[in-house]
């Protein structure tokens, strides 16, 4: 039976990449989808050879799914964004926290001498900023409402990075951005591990997304990339999918705090 049954979610970034797979891959599994982005429609053509918005497509295959516009950096967005999830499918059990930006690759290399102040502000306030933000508000909801079935209270699912766990080439805010995702991981799971929040994050190596296009060009070679992630080289979006509906199911009854990499052994 699917994994997801019954449960609401809320996933960022939803439009694109990682977020558009994930949020696919749940309505699949039976989760009802709350797509939260900034504009509904996918950056790139879809994998999946089709240019429909990602609650469309989630439509279109029998599932349910709205898309609620939201920008993780605002705290009144993502009031409005679980407001959504309430109303439409009457409670909150699974938050991924998956939008992010990898500022860096689109301007020259810089090291941490020539980091602009200005873009480190914007990639932890995107990045970290709205993790925070976005824990703040769906816990408030899990606390405030009946538990799950299962008698767990909320799974929260934050997409953080191999780049928290090793350095990246000249991407200093990136690096750090996502360090803290991983660090506040931990901490929030300690917090309300009694309560039975599930709070985990994923860190994937390098996937073929729109961030990818733009950074991969520039720091490195398809060849090299093959020869980090030993196993099958760089990812697709569904394979951090996969693993973001286990941390979100049952499977996951007594996984709180780890920062997992995802990353085709890149790490190991
Ligand atoms: P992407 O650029 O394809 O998609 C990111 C989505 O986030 C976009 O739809 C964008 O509109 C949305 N977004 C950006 N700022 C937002 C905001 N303020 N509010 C709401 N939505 C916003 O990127 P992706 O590769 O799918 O990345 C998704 C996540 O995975 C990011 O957190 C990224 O850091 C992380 N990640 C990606 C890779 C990779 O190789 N692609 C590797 C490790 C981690």
């Amino acid at each position: 039976s699917p994994r997801l049954e019954d449960k609401v979610s809320i996933v960022t970034g939803s439009s694109s990449g990682l977020g558009r797979a994930i949020a696919l891959r749940y309505a699949e599994e039976g989760a009802r989808v709350v797509c939260a982005d900034l504009k509904p429609s996918a950056r790139l053509p879809d994998l999946e050879d089709t240019n429909l918005e990602t609650h469309e497509l989630i439509t279109q295959k029998g599932g349910k799914a709205i898309f609620v516009r939201t920008d993780v950096t605002s705290a009144t967005d993502w009031k409005v964004a679980i407001q959504a999830a309430v109303t439409e499918y009457g409670r909150l059990d699974i938050l991924v926290n998956n939008a992010g930006v990898g500022l860096e690759a689109l301007r020259p290399p810089a090291q941490i001498h020539n980091t602009d102040e200005d873009l480190w502000d914007k990639t932890m306030t995107i990045n970290s900023k709205s993790v925070f933000l976005g824990c703040k508000y769906a816990i408030g909801q899990m606390l405030a409402q009946a538990p799950h079935s299962s008698g767990d209270r909320g799974w929260i699912v934050n997409i953080s990075s191999i780049m928290a766990l090793i350095g990246g080439p000249s991407n200093p805010s990136y690096c750090a951005s996502k360090g803290a995702v991983s660090s506040l991981t931990r901490q929030v799971a300690l917090d309300y591990a009694s309560s039975r929040i599930h709070v985990n994050a994923i860190c994937p190596g390098y996937i073929q997304t729109a961030i990818f296009k733009e950074t991969t060009a520039r720091e490195t070679t398809i060849e090299d990339l093959q020869r980090k992630h030993p196993f099958n080289g760089p990812g697709k979006p569904e394979d951090v999918a996969r693993f973001a509906v286990v941390l979100a199911s049952e499977d996951a009854c007594w996984v709180t705090g780890t920062s997992m990499a995802i990353d085709g052994g890149y790490t190991a």
